[in-house]
């Protein structure tokens, strides 16, 4: 929805200190008005949970909830400008198979955590 054909793009894994490695990726970029609307959803959302818990509740603590809570979520969404349909990347370091949900929204360069030696791999576009 609101998202633009999928499309293979040339990725690399690069983490400091040792040599990059080429990725399969496959995405399609989220069209400017899809993400600018999901965004300014959020961002609402947000900043009325935000008050409305707070108009409720006089608390601070309990208000601190949704505000970063719903924050997180919508600074997900804002540095998810691309959407993963296919992924498959090696560690550069110990050559363990790393691998992003399809689905997920994410935005590049996108961290990535290597399970086997736990270093913290990028993934980034050519
Ligand atoms: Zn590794």
């Amino acid at each position: 929805m609101g998202a633009s054909a999928v499309q293979a793009v040339t990725a690399w894994v690069v983490l400091g200190g040792h040599p990059s490695r080429p990725a399969l990726l496959e995405l399609s970029r989220l069209s400017p008005w899809a993400w600018a609307a999901r965004t300014a959803g959020l961002l609402a959302l947000w900043a009325g949970g935000s008050i409305a818990t707070f108009a409720l509740t006089f608390d601070p603590f309990l208000t601190a909830l949704p505000f970063f809570m719903v924050g997180a979520v919508v600074w997900r969404a804002f540095r998810g400008r691309y959407r993963v349909y296919a992924f498959r990347g090696d560690c550069p370091r110990c050559g363990h198979a790393l691998t992003v949900k399809p689905g997920t929204a994410i935005g590049l360069p996108h961290p990535l955590v290597c399970y086997q030696c736990h270093h913290e791999p990028r993934l980034a576009a050519a």
